[in-house]
């Protein structure tokens, strides 16, 4: 009676949303000690940040619930998956867009190709 215990495993996936700030995904339970660490976070990064490219602290979005009252994961993950964008900041050289963190790597590396793609109307 165990032989079928793996396929099993494969299909019970705990539920997981999306941090609204940093994009990654988490477990329903992770994900309310995650916040206040990376809201933290953000701030830490936003003030670094030159004042022009400093963003408005992003807007945690609703509890979004399905008809049967359990947490409709898919819908708020999509909310915040998009709050999760407009956090990004654009790379000057080449218009890219990335995670303030990610955003001094790359510009170590970045060599300005903006002229490069095709934005002719
Ligand atoms: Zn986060
Ligand atoms: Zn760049």
């Amino acid at each position: 009676m165990r032989g079928l215990r793996s396929s099993r495993a494969a299909s019970r996936r705990p539920p997981t949303i999306v941090c609204y700030i940093c994009g990654r995904q988490f477990g329903t339970k992770s994900i309310s000690l995650h916040e206040p660490h990376c809201l933290k976070k953000w701030h830490l990064e936003n003030d670094k940040l030159p004042k022009n490219l400093r963003r408005q602290e992003p807007k945690k979005p609703e509890v979004i619930l399905r008809g049967d009252g359990s947490f409709d994961t898919a819908a708020m993950s999509e909310a915040a998956w998009q709050i999760h964008l407009e956090q990004l900041v654009p790379c000057e050289n080449c218009g890219r867009t990335f995670l303030p963190d990610r955003l001094e790597v790359h510009q170590r590396g970045c060599r300005g190709d903006n002229r490069r793609i095709k934005v002719r109307r």
